[in-house]
C-alpha cells in the first residue's frame, strides 16, 4: 500500500472518526478559511438560515471532508454525504435532495466528476430550491416540479479548473485549502497522538510533521506507522531519532517523498533529461494514471519547487537534481 494516496483507507476509518476535528476551533491551520467561515457560520446561525452553498478545493487529505462535517456540526444540522461518480442518474440526486430537512448539508465529494444530467438537476435546486425532473420515458414522460427545503450544498474538488462555470457560479462561498506548515502539522500530530494515548515528545511530532507532504491525512497515517515501529523497537517512546528511523524504514525520505514521488522526479531527470515532457509520456514512463499524477503527486512537488508545469510540459528544477545529489546539465 502506498502511504501517499488520495483516499482514506478502510482500516483508518474508525481511528479517523476519533481524531477528526468536530468544531471549527479544533480545525488547525488554514487561518484565512477559518476566519471567514467563523463569520459566515455565525451570520447564518443568527438569521436561522441555511449557510450559502460552499465549494472547497484543494489536494487530497487537506481537510475538505472534515470542514464539510464541521459546517454541519456548527450549524447543528445533519449532513448527507455522496460523491460525483456515485450519482449516476438524475433520480439518485433527487432521492437525496427530497430527503433533506431544512438547512441540512448535502456534501458532494469529487463534484467535478458529476455527470451533465445530474448537474442540470442541481442548478435549480441550488438556485431556487426547486427540483425539476423528468420521470418516465418516451411519450409517457413528464416533468415534475417539487419544492425543496432550503439546504447547503458543499462541493469538494481537487481541481477547481475542471468545474463547469455554471456550477462554479452557483456557490456563494469558495474556499481554497493550502498545504499546512510544519508547525501546524506538528500540532495536528500532537493532538492525534493524545487521542491515541501515545507518548510523543515534541521533537518526534515535528519530525513526523516535517515529512508529511504538508498534508494532515499523511501526518496521521505516518503517526500510526511510527507508533508500530516505536512499540517494537523503542519501548514506545518517540523522539525525533526514533521517528526518523521509522520513517526511513517506511521509505519516506528526508523531504517526505515516498517511492512514487522519487520515481516521478527520477524519470523526469533520467529519461527525459529534466524535461519538458508531456503528461502522457510521464504517466507511461512511471506506470501511473494521469489523474493521480496531477491531483496527488504534483501539487506538493510544485509547491515545494521540485517540479514546474510549463506550457511545453513538466520540468525538473535545480532543487530536484540537488535532492538526488545530481548536477543539472547546462541547457
Ligand atoms: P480531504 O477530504 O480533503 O481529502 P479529510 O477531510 O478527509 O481530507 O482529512 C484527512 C484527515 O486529516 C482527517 O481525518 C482529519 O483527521 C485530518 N485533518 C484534516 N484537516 C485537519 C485540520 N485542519 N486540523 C486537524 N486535522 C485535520
Amino acid at each position: 500500500d502506498r502511504l501517499i494516496q488520495g483516499t482514506t483507507l478502510h482500516e483508518e476509518e474508525a481511528v479517523d472518526r476519533a481524531i477528526r476535528p468536530k468544531l471549527l476551533s479544533d480545525y488547525t491551520g488554514q487561518p484565512h478559511v477559518v476566519g471567514q467561515m467563523n463569520i459566515f457560520l455565525e451570520a447564518a446561525r443568527r438569521r436561522g438560515e441555511a449557510l450559502d452553498h460552499l465549494l472547497i478545493f484543494g489536494p487530497p487529505g487537506l481537510g475538505k471532508t472534515t470542514l464539510a462535517n464541521i459546517v454541519a456540526n456548527e450549524m447543528n444540522v445533519s449532513i448527507k454525504t455522496t460523491s460525483g461518480p456515485v450519482l449516476e442518474k438524475a433520480g439518485d440526486l433527487a432521492a437525496l435532495l427530497t430527503n433533506l430537512e431544512p438547512n441540512d448539508v448535502l456534501f458532494i465529494d469529487e463534484i467535478h466528476r458529476l455527470s451533465p444530467v445530474v448537474e442540470e438537476v442541481l442548478y435549480p435546486a441550488m438556485e431556487d430550491y426547486q427540483l425539476d425532473i423528468m420521470i418516465g420515458e418516451g411519450p409517457a414522460a413528464r416533468s415534475i416540479k417539487l419544492d425543496l427545503p432550503p439546504f447547503t450544498l458543499i462541493g469538494a474538488t481537487t481541481r477547481a479548473g475542471s468545474l463547469t462555470s455554471p456550477l462554479r457560479d452557483r456557490f456563494g462561498i469558495v474556499q481554497r485549502l493550502e498545504f499546512y506548515t510544519v508547525d501546524e502539522l506538528t500540532k495536528i500530530v500532537q493532538r492525534s497522538a493524545a487521542h491515541l494515548g501515545m507518548e510523543l515528545v515534541p521533537t518526534g511530532a515535528k519530525e513526523i510533521a516535517r515529512r508529511s507532504r504538508g498534508t494532515p491525512r499523511i501526518s496521521n497515517r505516518l503517526l500510526r506507522r511510527v507508533r508500530d515501529y516505536a512499540e517494537v523497537k523503542a519501548a514506545g517512546n518517540i523522539d525525533d531519532a526514533v521517528a526518523a528511523k521509522a520513517l526511513d524504514m517506511l521509505d519516506v525520505d528526508d523531504a517526505g517523498f515516498d517511492f512514487m514521488d522519487r520515481k516521478l522526479l527520477l524519470a523526469l531527470i533520467d529519461k527525459f533529461d529534466g524535461g519538458p515532457v508531456g503528461l502522457d509520456n510521464l504517466a507511461a514512463a512511471i506506470g501511473e494514471v494521469k489523474e493521480t499524477i496531477e491531483d496527488v503527486l504534483e501539487p506538493y512537488l510544485i509547491q515545494q519547487g521540485f517540479l514546474q508545469r510549463t506550457p511545453r510540459g513538466r520540468l525538473a528544477t535545480q532543487r530536484a537534481y540537488l535532492h538526488f545529489g545530481l548536477d543539472r546539465p547546462a541547457s
